[in-house]
Parts: C-alpha cells; structure tokens; sequence
C-alpha cells in the first residue's frame, strides 16, 4: 500500500506536470474506480470536460485536483493505484481504467489512473477546490505546513488508547501508516499499547519527532521519482526496507541492543518491536497475564 512519503511524491510530480493543463476528454475504462461518483461514469466525464488543473493538494492519502471552476478531481490510490503522466502515444496499460485527455500545457499527453486491485479511485468533489467535504474530517499529516503540534501532543496525551492506535487515528494525525508507526515508535523506545495519557509531554514531542523524520526520510529516498517524466508510484515501498530497523524484521538483531525484534498481532496487521528498548507497560502486562494470552 503506497504510504504518505509516496503519495506526496505523486502530488509534487502531479503539480509539476499537469497544473494548467485543460482536461479535453475523459475516458472511464472500468466503472469500479469512480463508484463514489453519484452520477455514474458518463455522470463523472462529463463534469471534467474543458475544465482547468490549477493545483496538485493532498490531505493524508488523499489527493485532489482543484479545477477552475471549484470543483476538484479527488482521488485515492487504495493498495495499488498509480497516478501516470503518459505520452498519449504510449501504450494502455494492463490495469489502465481511466484515462484524461489533456491540453495546454500538458498537449500531447495523458493524465492515467491505474489500478490492479481497484480499492482505489477517483471522484468529483462538488466544492471541493480548497478542500473537498468528503476528507474534511481527516487530520493534517506532520508533513504538512499546517500541522499543529502542541494540539497534536495535547490531544495525544489526553487519549486511554494505546500508543500506535493513536498514530494510526487519522482523526488525530494522517499518514502515519503502520510501518512509520513501529519505526516511529522503535526510535522513541516506547511500546505502542503505551497509553496515550502515559505519555509525558516530552515523550509525546519525540515521538511526533521522530514521525516525521521517518517521513521524511521517506520521502528524500523516492526523490528521484520527482525527476521522472511520469509521476508514478509502485504500490511498494521497497527502496525504503533497507533503512527499517524494527517493521518486518521479525527475529532479527535490534540495531540497538541486538535483541530479537518480536512481532504480535495487530488490528489484523503485524506490529514489530524490541522487547528490551520498549517494554510493554505493566497495565499491559497485567492485562494479559489475567487472559491467559500471554
Ligand atoms: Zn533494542
């Protein structure tokens, strides 16, 4: 599932390349990834037609495309959407499912929405230039300008939730998907079923800190993406796995303390952690002795 470092590498490629490009025609070639669109595909290329980009936004995962007339083109790439900016010569791709026409500025080439598994997709949010309604309720991300950090670690800390649920809230904070949260939280030593209002305010800082690096980290590695003709991302995040030191590396050495690295279960994901740098809390602790999950 393509993470926020790699969304936001799609967005600075998408303003590079089709901000001031005019949509000429829109063709829907799968209905699935505009479903959210009430009036159906011909509903949602009719709408677009003639219309002008005049930006390249995000809010988390989300993405939209203010156009000149308020309105914007919102999308979500789902596990394994792509965002492409093709010659209109080059050919379909396999899981090519709507494709746009653009003039102007971008004349000769195609804005493509690719996507294999189709949990994606894209709508027109009436409005929606400067922010669509439909993600309104969703948090800034710590790499956005206007993220607020004392209300973040205020917020954080007045939550009985456990740590990385909290992370994961996109009420309280977007972007911050399940591998940047076990980063995040192995470089801060705290175990995520810490709760939330066991945190001290600096613990609450660091650990927002060191969310963000890992961002951006993240985000400085698939730099190059930024220079490619085509705005793409993959769907993996594998150029980042080699800098990791807790997610994924299940029984391998800590790069601290060179304990094994465990994993448990979580929210029918994994999450991994060093035993010896973040101990569990004893409310925790205590919990499951007393269920016998231990
Ligand atoms: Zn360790």
């Amino acid at each position: 599932m393509p993470e926020l470092p790699e969304v936001e590498v799609v967005r600075a490629g998408l303003e590079r390349h089709v901000v001031g490009a005019t949509i000429a025609a829109v063709d829907v070639l799968h209905d699935r990834p505009v479903r959210r669109h009430p009036a159906g595909a011909s509903g949602f290329a009719a709408a677009l037609i003639d219309r002008r980009i005049v930006g390249a936004r995000r809010r988390g995962k989300y993405l939209w495309l203010p156009l000149d007339d308020g309105d914007a083109i919102l999308g979500h790439l789902g596990m394994s959407g792509q965002l492409l900016v093709q010659p209109t010569s080059a050919p379909a791709e396999r899981h090519l499912r709507v494709r746009f026409a653009l003039t102007g500025t971008a004349h000769g080439r195609e804005l493509r929405f690719v996507d294999q598994r189709m949990f994606g997709g894209l709508s027109v949010s009436a409005g929606g230039a400067d922010l669509p309604p439909e993600i309104a309720h969703i948090a800034r991300d710590p790499l956005d300008p206007e993220f607020d950090d004392a209300a973040f670690v205020a917020r954080l800390r007045a939550r009985t939730s456990g740590v990385k649920r909290l992370l994961l809230d996109q009420g309280l904070i977007s972007g911050v998907g399940n591998i940047y949260a076990d980063e995040a939280l192995w470089r801060a030593r705290l175990h995520g079923e810490r709760p939330g209002d066991r945190l001290t305010r600096r613990q609450a800082v660091e650990l927002l800190g060191h969310a963000r690096d890992v961002m951006n980290e993240a985000l400085a590695q698939g730099g190059t993406s930024f220079d490619a003709l085509y705005v793409n991302v993959n769907g993996e995040s594998g150029y980042f796995d080699r800098s990791l030191h807790a997610y994924g590396r299940e029984a391998e050495p800590c790069d601290r303390c060179g304990t094994p690295i465990r994993r448990v279960a979580f929210m029918n994901r994994s999450s991994y952690f060093c035993p010896r740098c973040q101990t569990v809390p004893r409310s925790v602790r205590t919990t499951a002795s007393r269920t016998g999950s231990a």
